[in-house]
């Protein structure tokens, strides 16, 4: 039987805060949100694509080994002497990112095969038999490849490993399916109650986030569910939001816990190595206090199914 393979773009040792103890976070290209305020524009988009840091550019007069190197010409030197991507036009092939000296150039988007991946994260093992850590699949959208999500979530069970992955849950049922009795925790996004305020700040409705959280619970109700909502000024820091959220949250017994995260703006410098604007233009910070108000509100899950 051929193996699947998957398409990630970075795996991140050390991680604290994607489920329990210490883990590594494998992250998945693709996504089917827009959310404006993503941190990871580099994963919405399913295949590799290329990212350019100016600040480590040597400059096309002074190196242009990229330009010179690319099999298709793809890439052009820049009034700023910079080379530009002609996007449209990239095949994705990474030449370009291997012959640049300075690391400037980064191709994102890996094809990569359980085997491998397993490989890799066995390489931290101590770290989370010590701490009660494991993996997390993240992204982008780990079920936007299901079969590969799957293979690999069997195999790290099977190896002992726990496992959780983060979901915005804007998928075919079949693919959720597909994928729970494989893991230890599910970390489901939700990011407003509101269909069409959700469309509006994410490009989706939120009919089938709503309708695959409730299937989940009732499909796999040993299934522990982490809820989290980002909290983003101007979109959901509302008390009334979080209030909806909170009453649904107590109302599914599979939901553990209902965590906010404060929005920040980590992600930006990204957009401009995609040659990409960042949509969201609300303010640059949230309160934190606002936000641990909030988390007061959300709190309750815990207290009522305690
Ligand atoms: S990734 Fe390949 S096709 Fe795209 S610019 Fe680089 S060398 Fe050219
Ligand atoms: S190879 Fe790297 S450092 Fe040289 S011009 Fe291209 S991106 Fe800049």
């Amino acid at each position: 039987m051929v193996e699947p393979t998957g398409i990630i773009f970075n795996v991140q040792s050390f991680s604290i805060h994607d489920g329990p103890g210490i883990r590594d976070v494998i992250f998945f290209k693709g996504c089917s949100l827009r959310c404006q305020w993503c941190s990871n524009p580099e994963s919405q988009n399913a295949g590799p694509e290329l990212s350019h840091n100016r600040q480590r550019c040597l400059g096309v007069a002074g190196c242009g080994s990229c330009v010179a190197s690319c099999p298709y010409g793809v890439l052009e030197p820049s009034p700023e002497n910079l080379p530009h991507v002609r996007r449209d036009l990239c095949h994705g092939c990474g030449t370009c990112a291997r012959s640049c000296p300075a690391q400037a150039l980064k191709l994102m988007g890996t094809v990569v095969d359980v085997e491998a991946l397993c490989t890799r994260v066995h390489q931290n093992d101590s770290f989370y038999a010590h701490s009660e850590g494991g993996v997390t699949l993240s992204g982008g959208e780990p079920l936007l490849q299901p079969l590969f999500a799957a293979a690999l979530l069997e195999r790290l069970g099977r190896e002992g490993l726990h496992r959780a992955m983060e979901t915005a849950g804007h998928v075919p049922w079949e693919s959720m399916a597909g994928v729970c009795p494989h893991l230890d925790l599910l970390i489901y996004d939700l990011k407003h109650p509101d269909s069409e305020t959700h469309r509006r700040w994410t490009g989706q409705g939120n009919e089938r986030i709503l309708d695959n959280l409730h299937r989940v619970c009732a499909m796999f109700p040993h299934l522990p569910v982490l809820l989290r909502t980002p909290v983003i000024p101007g979109v959901n820091d509302s008390e009334e939001v979080i209030e909806r959220v909170t009453e649904l949250a107590c109302s599914l017994p599979s939901v553990e816990r209902y965590e906010l995260l404060p929005y920040h703006r980590f992600g930006e410098a990204k957009y401009i190595q995609l040659d990409r604007d960042y949509p969201y233009k609300g303010p640059s910070s949230i309160d934190k206090e606002r936000v641990a108000a909030l988390q007061r509100i959300a709190d309750r899950v815990e207290q009522e199914h305690c």
